[in-house]
């Protein structure tokens, strides 16, 4: 169980400590220790750079997770997404000195995946799932990898994202005989997964270099900057600033194209329920908000232009939710917690 832990902050450290693969409380991680039963994956509404020896990660039964997606019956009638919700809840496992939190809203997937899990919202893998013609790069760009992948079509998160990627999965080992150590999940993100932590890491990272010599990609995107500003504080990441010249932001033009979950979680939302927190004006963006939130929405936007606009400079056709899509997000009781949280 000791090791197990200490995987898993390495790994959250590796995706956790860039912001191009992780914004805000988005992406996730998880080991399992198959001697103990057990999966540790880390909580909602926490970062994954949060995740140390007491911080910011549960244990969840693992037979009791995995039992549950394999046995469900979906010729009856049920609420299944609150019946999954319930079960994710009861799986937890108190450890010694830990607080009892809540598990990550992607438990269910993690639990039917190999022993390591990473799963970021990497901007250069929502290049490929926020493009109309991303499939098809990444059949092109990946054919000679020795890691195989499969690119899920847009699913709700939660229940219905697990079931179809166990079928996903299922379908790809009866036609080549392996795991897929990669999936892409249309506008969502990357998911990297395997038994040797090294090689999720390492095939992670292949992952994203390989689409940013795809795209010419040079320059990095690590970090974000914030200035304190009479009690707020003020954008100076570049790309935001560069965008702003030319481009209008606003809660219409966010709406008019809704990449990924986290996108409306964290900023439509924020604009239609505390308007007073964002303002966009005179090409500068200001946080009326505390570091923490202010971080979090910097990150968040500045992924959002990052590939908005590699989608656009790169004659790409952008692929957006609908409005289905974007409605289930907004009532999903799960996403109105992690909202709460930070
Ligand atoms: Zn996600």
């Amino acid at each position: 169980m000791k090791s197990a832990v200490k995987d898993l902050i390495d790994i959250s450290t590796y995706a956790g400590n860039r912001v191009d693969y992780t914004q805000g409380g988005g992406g996730n991680t998880s080991v399992k220790d198959f001697g103990a039963g057990l999966m540790l994956i880390k909580a909602s509404g926490y970062k994954l750079k949060d995740i140390d020896e007491k911080t910011a990660y549960v244990a969840v039964d693992l037979g009791k997770i995995k039992g549950y997606y394999g046995s469900v019956d979906l010729s009856v009638e049920k609420d299944y997404e609150k019946e999954s919700g319930q079960i994710a809840k009861d799986s937890v496992v108190a450890l010694p000195g830990m607080p009892a939190l809540r598990p990550s809203v992607e438990v269910g997937f993690h639990a039917i995946l190999k022993k390591y899990v990473v799963h970021t919202h990497s901007v250069y893998a929502n290049i490929l799932t926020c493009s109309l013609e991303g499939e098809k790069i990444a059949e092109e760009i990946f054919k000679e990898k020795d890691y195989g992948f499969i690119f899920l079509p847009y699913i709700n998160p939660g229940f219905s994202l697990t079931l179809a990627m166990m079928s996903a999965i299922e379908k790809y080992e009866k036609n080549t005989g392996k795991f897929p150590e990669v999936i892409f999940m249309k506008n969502h993100g990357l998911v990297v997964t395997g038994d040797d932590k090294e090689r999720v890491k390492a095939v992670n990272t292949d992952v994203n270099e390989t689409i940013r010599k795809r795209f010419g990609l040079k320059d990095d995107f690590k970090s974000v900057s914030l200035k304190e500003e009479n009690g707020g504080f003020v954008s100076e990441t570049p790309i935001i600033a560069e965008y702003l010249k030319k481009n209008e932001l606003s809660l219409a033009t966010l709406n008019a194209k809704p990449l990924y979950p986290d996108q409306l979680v964290y900023l439509n939302n924020l604009l239609i329920n505390t308007p007073d927190k964002m303002a966009v004006s005179g090409g500068k963006v200001k946080y009326n908000a505390e570091l923490p939130q202010a971080t979090t929405l910097e990150e968040t936007l500045a992924a959002y232009i990052f590939v908005l606009s590699a989608v656009e400079k790169n004659g790409l056709r952008l692929s957006t939710m609908n409005e289905k899509e974007v409605d289930f997000i907004n009532n999903w009781e799960a996403e109105k917690y992690r909202r709460s949280v930070k």
